[in-house]
């Protein structure tokens, strides 16, 4: 399984789930680092990297990281926007 950065995070990305992650693989888009602007941007999860220790949803300080079968039906589809980043 893997976790998985849904909506909330866009334009937030506050990176407060990077400092906790255990094996590091939440990453932001290519090119972009904290403090740049924000806007239509979110972090995501490796879902090959990932080991569902579950530290990083509780940091979130806008709710946007669930466990894959956890994730709410409105954001589906951001399983597999997550994974992507890494193909
Ligand atoms: S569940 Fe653990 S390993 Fe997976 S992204 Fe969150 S902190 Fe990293
Ligand atoms: S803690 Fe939440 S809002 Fe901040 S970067 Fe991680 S997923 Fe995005």
């Amino acid at each position: 399984m893997t976790y998985v950065i849904c909506e909330p995070c866009v334009g937030v990305c506050d990176t407060a789930c990077v400092e906790v992650c255990p094996v590091d693989c939440i990453h932001p888009p290519e090119g972009w680092s904290k403090g740049d602007d924000a806007a239509g941007v979110q972090l995501y999860i490796d879902p090959d990297e990932c080991i569902d220790c579950s530290a990083c949803e509780p940091e979130c300080p806008v709710e946007a990281i669930f466990a894959e079968d956890e994730v709410p039906e409105q954001w589906q589809k951001y399983t597999q926007i997550n994974a992507d980043r890494f193909k």
